[in-house]
């Protein structure tokens, strides 16, 4: 397990150095020898390992590694909807920050045309697939939001963190229903559970 795992996250994410892969309790310190192979990891999210989502964060090489949050992803949206005369980087920002914090505005894809923003997702609120957003004191838009590379989506309640595992909200319905039977049928059982937790150290960089 562990050395498939070390096998496809060094030939997916296509390194220019190396990067070496510790586990650590349960999570993983990933250790680069080349910055540019931390922004292409960074930034080329989410990443997946048997149908699972790799959690990934910046480590400063002193905290705990069981402290690092792990409860996010860095993922690239598509904002459709936005009318072409307000298609601006600070349309972008603004409704990407209704889905999560704005990290960077895909500049080229913009001049394109397409509003395309790298963002900061909760993996513990439902992913939000569509949206009103005022964008003046006049104007409400209806925009269609397109995720990159997402897995174990719950096809049922919108969450993300518990990718292949039994749909909390489906058994809440279920119970009040009465019902047990068939809870299972509405949840997506292609995916695993989130069990992988990584981490990697930008100080590594240095060395
Ligand atoms: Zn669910």
């Amino acid at each position: 397990m562990l050395d498939s795992f070390r096998s496809d996250v060094r030939s997916m994410w296509r390194l220019t150095g190396t990067v070496e892969v510790h586990p650590r309790g349960d999570r993983f310190l990933f250790t680069f020898n080349h910055e540019r192979d931390v922004a292409r990891v960074k930034k080329g999210g989410p990443w997946g390992f048997q149908h699972a989502m790799i959690l990934l964060n910046d480590y400063d090489g002193f905290l705990e590694l069981s402290v690092v949050r792990l409860d996010f992803v860095w993922i690239w949206v598509t904002l459709d909807g936005i009318p072409p005369g307000i298609l601006t980087e600070p349309t972008v920002r603004l409704v990407g920050g209704t889905i999560g914090e704005v990290l960077e505005v895909d500049r080229p894809a913009l001049r394109r045309g397409d509003a395309r923003v790298r963002l900061v997702l909760s993996i513990h609120d439902p992913v939000c697939l569509d949206g009103r957003v005022r964008v003046s004191p006049s104007d409400v838009l209806t925009l269609r939001f397109r995720y990159e590379r997402l897995l174990g989506h719950c096809h049922s309640c919108g969450m993300l963190n518990h990718g292949g595992q039994r749909c909390p909200r489906v058994d809440e319905l279920a119970a009040d229903a009465g019902a047990e039977q068939g809870s299972q049928t509405a949840v997506d059982r292609s995916f695993q559970p989130l069990s992988l937790g990584q981490t990697f150290s930008p100080l590594s960089l240095l060395h």
